[in-house]
């Protein structure tokens, strides 16, 4: 048996080093060493990954419960916590302070106790997932409690980011799946093939083991298993996509949200685009997939919520649908979905994913009512597909996707069978009027950046929300200090700051929104350029923010 002692020193010596193929090397080797009941385990925690999406397991910790935890095993009181959590931004590092200060516990000090397993520790977050009803808070505190107890500071650093999802030691699913590969190359692994059955599957711990057997190639798609969903790729335009695939499959890009659907019968579960078991915020999604004529199958659609005026409502209003648990069918009466249907990956007991697009469709077809389908043109005329797009944008919608008719189903794959065609948005430049210290590795560099926009009538700035500057920490540290020299006010990790500095930002579209002053905000905003040469009067005002808002997907003026 492995203790959780030697995980977390391999995560202690993959976090210190910075090199990924060092990093891919140790966590080889660690999994290499792990019996078979360690190995699904260690190799998703390796991941910050607790448990794969097919186990409908959420652990459900957020930073309250970790500290009352803490703050119980420790004897520590909570402000203490908070403090170091200012401090350092890590709940990790806190977690291992906390630990390391610990009050001895009177007799039980002197018992020695048994080091934690890593499988003690798997079954410890099993019980925290599985707490539920009025007292769940208390059990998940307990259980927490109880594995900070036994944990040396070390331990306490992984379970704590762990416990939060988060575990900041530099190597994701590229990483962990390269290692996979390597641990078991003479089993005939290698990065493809496990790839290709984590794609699959999205269960690391399943595909490792498949691995050491040497079975990757048995594993497949299966049913109530969720699979990474086949991405679009952005088109130049309309002519250049069609020259890319030819005679095209032409489909609008819905405005909803993606949903994977499973159905075996009448059970029926839903996915969402991140693979969160959605199905109990969905209920006509769940009907709507009952009247599809196949004992079982894989759906892939986009659900849609439909206003009163017969128009896509904006995202915000289906996302809200998305995360609702309680009181579902009052909230699906205001916000409506309706599913449009555009691939199948699975049919009565096999996967469809190697037939072409055509055949797929076909199949669909055969098994969904028309009014559950996308509508699908077959084309080369980009006269034909520039009317199409034009319908779809007048109907509220984001533009076309053009899909090579001949191409497999690809798990997980944005490439050039599927692309999407958008109306480009003019970028804007905005003032920074407040900014966030970041975390962990980032916490001296302001890291996120509040964004105004000029009310021309009163000359105030108006909040429009955080554009996060996917800068390097080179480049951050430099506008952190000039930043610094403009910050008026501290509030937390929040400061405010002087206008003085423009942001061009781009983004993906202008969204309604009553958290801010402005009563806008971005969706996906990308910091594009600083415009050291534009004066505060060339920000852009809350007029040009609303034309533009107008100009989105022929809103005019109603919306
Ligand atoms: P994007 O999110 O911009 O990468 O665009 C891809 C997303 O468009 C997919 O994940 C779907 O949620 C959505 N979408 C809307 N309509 C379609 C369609 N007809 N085919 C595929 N994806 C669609």
């Amino acid at each position: 048996m492995t203790s959780f002692l030697a995980f977390a020193k391999l995560c202690q010596k993959v976090e210190a080093i910075s090199g990924s193929l060092e990093k891919i090397d140790l966590v080889a080797a660690f999994l290499a060493g792990l019996d078979e009941a360690e190995l699904p385990v260690a190799s998703s925690f390796v991941m910050g990954t607790l448990f794969p999406p097919s186990l409908d397991l959420v652990i459900g910790v957020g930073p309250s419960i970790l500290y009352e935890a803490l703050a119980k095993a420790c004897g520590c009181p909570a402000e203490q916590i908070s403090e170091m959590l200012r401090v350092t931004g890590d709940p990790g590092l806190v977690a291992a302070g906390i630990v390391e200060k610990r009050r001895p516990l009177g007799f039980a000090a002197f018992l020695k106790a048994e080091p934690l397993s890593i499988a003690d520790v798997y079954e410890r977050f099993v019980a925290i997932a599985r707490a539920s009803g009025k007292r769940s808070q208390d059990a998940k505190v307990k259980n927490l409690q109880f594995l900070f107890s036994q944990a040396g500071s070390l331990e306490a650093r992984y379970i704590a980011r762990l416990a939060i999802e988060d575990m900041r030691i530099g190597i994701g699913e590229g990483g962990v799946r390269d290692a996979v590969a390597r641990a078991f190359s003479k089993s005939g692994a290698d990065v493809e093939n496990v790839e290709r059955a984590y794609n699959l599957t999205n269960d690391m711990g399943l595909v490792a083991v498949a691995a050491r057997r040497g079975t990757l190639a048995e594993l497949s798609v299966m049913i109530n298993h969720p699979i990474k969903m086949m991405l679009a790729q952005l088109g130049e335009s309309i002519p250049a996509a069609l020259a890319d695939i030819g005679t095209a499959a032409i489909e609008w890009k819905y405005d909803g949200a993606r949903v994977q659907i499973h159905k075996e019968g009448d059970s029926i579960r839903i996915f969402s685009r991140r693979l969160e078991n959605v199905t109990a915020s969905l209920p006509e999604i769940v009907l709507a997939a009952r009247q599809i004529t196949a004992q079982s199958a894989i759906l892939d659609g986009e659900a849609v919520a439909i206003g009163k005026d017969g128009r896509p409502m904006a995202f915000q209003e289906i996302l809200k649908r998305f995360r609702r648990k309680y009181n579902v069918e009052k909230l699906a009466a205001q916000i409506p979905l309706r599913l449009f249907l555009f691939d199948l990956i699975y049919l009565d007991g096999k996967s469809v994913t190697h037939l072409s697009l055509n055949e797929r469709r076909a199949l669909l077809e055969k098994i969904a009512y028309p009014a559950l389908l996308a509508d699908q043109v077959l084309s080369d005329s980009a006269k034909a597909a520039e009317e199409i797009y034009r319908q779809a944008l007048n109907a509220g919608h984001e533009g076309l996707i053009l899909k090579n008719p001949t191409s497999v189903y690809a798990p997980g794959k944005r490439g050039k069978n599927w692309l999407k065609i958008k109306p480009v948005m003019e970028t804007l430049d905005l003032v920074v009027i407040g900014a966030k210290w970041g975390e962990g590795r980032r916490a001296s560099f302001l890291g996120s950046y509040r964004l105004g926009c000029r009310d021309t009538a009163t000359g105030n700035l108006l909040d429009m929300g955080f554009v996060a500057t996917g800068l390097t920490d080179e480049a951050l540290a430099e506008l952190t200090e000039m930043f610094r020299e403009l910050i008026l006010l501290e509030k937390g990790m929040e400061v405010e700051i002087k206008p003085a500095v423009i942001f061009e930002v781009a983004y993906e579209e202008i969204q309604r929104s009553p958290n801010y002053s402005s009563g806008y905000a971005l969706r996906f905003p990308r910091m594009v350029a600083v415009r050291d040469d534009k004066s505060l009067e060339e920000a852009d005002s809350l007029e040009r923010v609303v034309s533009l808002y107008k100009g989105q997907r022929g809103r005019g003026d109603s919306a």
